[in-house]
């Protein structure tokens, strides 16, 4: 835990913009509205999981608040995560406050798909643009095994239905772990290059509540080469050096594949995010130890504006060079994946 006392005798410039002190731009905010989910992914969250008291969220205002005081410090990227974002009521209420702030230029969302049928045309009203559905495999006995939920045909309607609400691109987003990716990556890359959807494949990272093991990880260059070999040949293609992905174009231009290889290829250098937990604590990283706490300043009753662009200057402030799990020095933070949100 970092020392208050010293961290407070910092002094974090005043820029126009959310820097830290290696330099990276910080423009990109990821809001989890809520840690609940419909699945239990095994590489997420514990089976037996205690959620947030709805009372511990931060509500819709209050998120727009944030996301208000953010845009004046430059913030005009917002994804909005879980838990399953589309198990928060309303959720396109919420799109369309954000879409509202001055400075806010693109919204995204990150889902499991579950509820996306239901709610894909309110979305897409509500000012949503952009679509990430997580899908680990088209084979209902391995969606089970890793969500330990049944629910791949609702996915597979959700995706449909977005389509056709008028999100494009759509990206499907897949976690590849061992023993599993060997089997999925090809009939994923397949379904999404027959369905013009574009395919990200994710590596295993240890931000889960089971052991992490490296044994585990199946590499980028693994998933490139099956892909190469079995689905089309690839070619590296222009990427946003601020995303986590590194897209290739497949040799006959029908479609993309991105890889985002956090363990093979960590890409911290030009990380431009930070997050908002559904019960309001600022992290300057994934897998950041230390959290600033914004729902207490939110609820203060007084005017928070200064105070909270202080707060979220002084984390991104504060932010360490990037994650150290190729190092012994790494450790794990208390939070899983479901409670900080992807
Ligand atoms: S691990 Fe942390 S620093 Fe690295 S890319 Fe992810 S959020 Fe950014």
């Amino acid at each position: 835990m970092t020392d208050p006392v010293a961290s407070s005798e910092i002094r974090v410039p005043h820029s126009a913009f959310l820097t830290d002190t290696f330099g990276r731009r910080h423009n990109n905010l990821r809001i989890s509205v809520t840690d609940r989910c419909n699945l239990r992914c095994t590489y997420c969250m514990p089976e037996d999981v205690t959620f947030l008291d709805r009372s511990e969220l931060l509500t819709f205002e209050e998120i727009t608040q944030f996301v208000k005081v953010a845009a004046t410090l430059g913030v005009d990227k917002v994804r909005l995560t879980g838990g399953e974002p589309l198990m928060r009521k309303g959720l396109h209420k919420l799109v369309r406050m954000i879409a509202e702030v001055p400075g806010i230029a693109d919204i995204g969302l990150t889902t499991n798909g579950l509820l996306l049928a239901e709610q894909a045309a309110e979305l897409y009203d509500a000012g949503l643009r952009r679509l990430n559905v997580s899908l680990d495999t088209l084979d209902p006995g391995r969606f089970r095994e890793l969500s330990r939920r049944d629910g791949l045909d609702r996915v597979l309607a959700g995706l449909e239905t977005a389509k056709r609400a008028g999100f494009a691109p759509i990206k499907v987003n897949a976690v590849a772990i061992r023993g599993y990716a060997e089997l999925d990556v090809v009939p994923l890359a397949r379904y999404c290059r027959e369905n013009g959807f574009e395919m990200r494949f994710i590596e295993y990272m240890p931000i889960g509540a089971e052991v992490w093991e490296r044994d585990k990880v199946f590499f980028a260059q693994e998933i490139l080469d099956l892909i190469g070999r079995e689905v089309c040949p690839l070619n590296s293609t222009k990427s946003d050096h601020t995303a986590p992905a590194v897209d290739y174009e497949y040799s006959d231009a029908c479609g993309r594949v991105g890889v985002i290889a956090s363990v093979s290829r960590p890409f911290c250098q030009q990380c431009n995010r930070l997050r908002l937990t559904a019960d309001g604590k600022v992290r300057n990283c994934l897998f950041a130890l230390d959290e600033a706490d914004a729902k207490a300043l939110l609820r203060s009753g007084g005017p928070v504006g200064a105070a909270l662009a202080d707060m979220i200057r002084r984390s991104v402030w504060e932010k360490w060079e990037g994650h150290a799990f190729n190092t012994a020095q790494f450790v794990k933070p208390d939070r899983t994946m479901h409670a900080i949100g992807g």
